[in-house]
């Protein structure tokens, strides 16, 4: 990324043809070898100790857990270098692109998982244990037939509103085979005025819009933006905008005037570019600080 936050170059290799950190960070500094780079920033998934820059948990990476990931990078590039949880990184950059300056913004990304990025008082925020905004595990159903979770609790956000949760009402309520179904169709036949699709969809936009209910009244974003595969067409269909809407009257129902009327609720803008321009904007912005420095 250059000072203007244009993305200079890509490149997309597989962390697992190369197996350790250390050989994906020297495979990385080769890549950007010839370019004038002043920081690196580097954006990983998983539950990161926002003191040590180590990975607590993560899934599908072996050998990352417990590794001083920022040490490591600035070894290998010998620069001043940067880690941060990839749905911050990628929260950071959509909060810079609408110079938000110290007010907070959270990014949820729907998709195969719930996943959420925060920005408090303009700085990315993991919490003390990594884990602030694990919106996909908060509870939206408190009933006794409340579904089970992935993570071994129930009635989690992720099972209604992930792309698993939202074929499996799919089926629930119309009875049809589970296979063919994806967010995707059951979208396009919603816009094409199906019922029981426009159904689903609303059904999961209550569920989103009880969980941003709950981070506005803890968090009180100025602003919380909707991304990922499953937002049903954003703002190009009909069946996106009134998800939307519908995301928007039930944080309504579930909050206080002062938090539900204030909060912008928003689709996000930066697509799959986000996490990676973010982790370069940390490290430019935080290079100076103090806690950058060993
Ligand atoms: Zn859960």
């Amino acid at each position: 990324m250059d000072d203007t936050c244009r993305i200079v170059a890509t490149e997309r290799t597989a962390t697992c043809t190369l197996k350790t950190p250390e050989k994906v960070f020297q495979h990385a500094m080769e890549f950007a070898a010839g370019h004038p780079i002043a920081g690196v920033g580097l954006a990983v998934p998983g539950v990161l100790d926002s003191r040590l820059y180590e990975l607590r948990e993560v899934v599908n990476l072996d050998g990352w857990l417990g590794v001083p990931l920022r040490d490591q990078l600035a070894e290998a590039s010998g620069l001043p270098s940067m880690v941060v949880n990839d749905a911050n990184a990628a929260a950071y950059a959509e909060h810079a692109s609408r110079l938000l300056g110290v007010q907070s913004l959270a990014l949820i990304t729907l998709g195969t998982g719930v996943g959420c990025g925060m920005v408090v008082v303009g700085n990315p925020h993991g919490g003390d244990h990594g884990c602030a905004g694990e919106l996909g595990h908060i509870a939206v159903d408190f009933s006794d037939d409340a579904l089970p979770c992935t993570c071994g609790s129930r009635g989690h956000l992720e099972t209604y509103a992930g792309a698993g949760g939202v074929i499996a009402r799919m089926v629930q309520l119309s009875g049809e085979d589970p296979d063919g179904l994806t967010p995707r169709r059951i979208a396009d036949r919603a816009e094409a005025g199906d019922a029981i699709c426009q159904k689903v969809i609303s059904d999961t936009a209550c569920y989103v819009g009880r969980a941003i209910g709950m981070l506005g009244q803890v968090a009180d974003p100025a602003v919380v933006l909707l991304g990922g595969a499953m937002t049903f067409g954003g703002l190009e269909t009909e069946t996106g905008r009134r998800f939307l809407a519908d995301v928007q009257k039930s944080v309504k129902e579930t909050t206080l005037v002062q938090v539900g009327g204030n909060m912008k609720i928003e689709f996000a803008t930066l697509g799959n570019q986000a996490g990676m321009i973010g982790a370069a904007m940390v490290a430019r912005d935080q290079s100076s600080l103090s806690a950058f420095k060993k």
